[in-house]
């Protein structure tokens, strides 16, 4: 007899793909989910690895955590709401490899393993659209460590493939002179290398900033480069701020107020690129400039209401905000939430493209959602009938980004802590 129950792929093991399945099994009797891995392990971004290149199987290294990663976010706001972190105390900012344990205590505590496909990567998905305008997706996966190639279909897909590993690595007109070390900070693990060099950071977002913090420690000088406007917290002394890179001849860097300096070692903290390498050429899926489309409410696929994409949107709260969406996600497939018909998600989209025009801001910008991002949680609790976020934690979110703009260098010394929905307290953190 075959099953009457709903057929989920999730692609990914990070912790969207996680968070995805662990609503999806909330629901046995409706669901038969499957999640594949390519890696051996669970946890994505936060499987920290020395390497920097290809793993044992040829594929592209997955993970672009460096060796001395703290979090950016408290681990108070980080946390997935039905899975508070058991050590409550401690500093906030936790080192990278508590997140990878957190993830597989997450992993443990709601049963995940069982259908988890470890070492399978997904080759190949194709749709098929049956003449009552349902959609199956068929998959094509491997099994990394046999070879063995297999095919088959699901009612739906999820895909938690991440997007912090293909560097985005805008050209620079010299670039191929220049006889230094040249990394993404995809490939960039510790800061001991540069040692007594002068180098170049090219990117000033959260990467950037935080591995010229890292790097300065050890090198004589770091320029960081960046088209921002000047960063205005306080960095240390051998750190200077430099417009972006107009052209290199050899070491040589000429910045584009003329200014010139010459460089041993060169880092992109660029950013990345959206890639599905696996995806159909019959789905429209268009990744120019840094966002992807047809894409409604940051997640699902315009023409396909069964398809969704995890981890779009950029400065958030994400293993929260994967939390809600998993359980939209769900709404949608139980027809519970009704989405507006494709041409309706078009005007829409449309419409908030415009408006980024109008206000002369690129459209890469439509999935960094910062401020709005708290409204936008609302409106995705509201539709799946879930309780949006507690003030406490935008309230707590709000003073990081204070503290961070004042100090760069000493924001992840504070520690939060929750004190009911409403209230938190903060206190500078001394590590023993
Ligand atoms: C350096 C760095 C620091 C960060 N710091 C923070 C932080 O402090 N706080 C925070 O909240 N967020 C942080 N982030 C953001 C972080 O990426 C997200 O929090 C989150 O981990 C993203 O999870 P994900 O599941 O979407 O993707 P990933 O964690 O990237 O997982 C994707 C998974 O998909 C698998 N996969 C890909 N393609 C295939 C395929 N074809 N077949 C099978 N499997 C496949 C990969 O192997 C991987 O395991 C940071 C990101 C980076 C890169």
């Amino acid at each position: 007899m075959p099953s009457s129950k709903t057929r989920i792929a999730i692609v990914g093991g990070g912790v969207a793909g996680l968070v995805v399945l662990r609503h999806v099994l909330s629901k046995l009797d409706t669901y038969n989910p499957t999640l594949f891995e390519q890696t051996d392990q669970i946890g994505g971004t936060w499987v920290y690895t020395d390497e920097t290149d290809v793993d044992k199987h040829g594929l592209m290294i997955h993970s672009s955590m460096y060796k001395n990663l703290k979090t950016n976010l408290p681990k108070e706001v980080m946390q997935i709401p039905d899975f508070p972190f058991r050590d409550q105390e401690g500093p906030s900012f936790v080192h990278h490899s508590v997140i990878r344990e957190y993830l597989l205590d997450y992993a443990n505590h709601f049963d995940l393993h069982p259908y988890i496909k470890l070492s399978t990567l997904v080759k190949h998905v194709e749709p098929e659209t049956l003449k009552n305008g349902q959609t199956l997706w068929t998959l094509t996966y491997v099994d990394l460590e046999t070879k063995v190639e297999t095919t088959k279909t699901f009612d739906a897909l999820v895909l938690c493939n991440g997007h912090y590993t293909v560097g985005h690595v805008p050209h620079i007109p010299g670039i191929d002179s220049f006889r230094g070390k040249c990394i993404h900070s995809h490939q960039y693990r510790m800061p001991e290398i540069f040692a007594g060099q002068k180098v170049c950071i090219l990117g000033a977002s959260w990467s950037g900033i935080d591995i010229a913090l890292e790097v300065s420690e050890y090198a004589d000088k770091v320029y960081l480069s960046h088209n921002l406007s000047e960063v205005d917290s306080k960095l240390p002394s051998n750190v200077e701020q430099r417009p972006g890179i107009e052209s290199i001849k050899e070491n040589v860097f000429i910045f584009r107020d003329g200014s010139t300096e010459e460089v041993d070692s060169f880092i992109y903290c660029t950013g990345y690129e959206f890639t599905y390498p696996f995806m159909s050429a019959k789905v429209e899926i268009r990744t120019n400039d840094n966002h992807v489309e047809p894409i409604y409410k940051q997640f699902v696929h315009m023409d396909y209401t069964n398809l969704f994409f995890m981890g779009l949107p950029a400065y958030v709260v994400p293993f929260p905000m994967f939390y809600i969406q998993a359980q939209y996600i769900l709404g949608i497939l139980e027809g519970r939430i009704q989405l507006p018909s494709p041409q309706q998600m078009r005007k829409e989209f449309e419409a908030e493209k415009q408006s980024l025009v109008d206000q002369g801001i690129p459209l890469r910008y439509i999935n960094k959602l910062k401020d709005k991002q708290w409204a936008y949680y609302d409106e995705i609790t509201a539709a799946a009938k879930i309780p949006s976020f507690p003030p406490v934690i935008r309230m707590i979110y709000d003073h990081v980004s204070k503290m961070r703009d004042i100090n760069f260098t000493t924001y992840k010394n504070y520690k939060y802590r929750i004190i009911d929905s409403e209230n938190f307290s903060v206190c500078y953190y001394k590590p023993c």
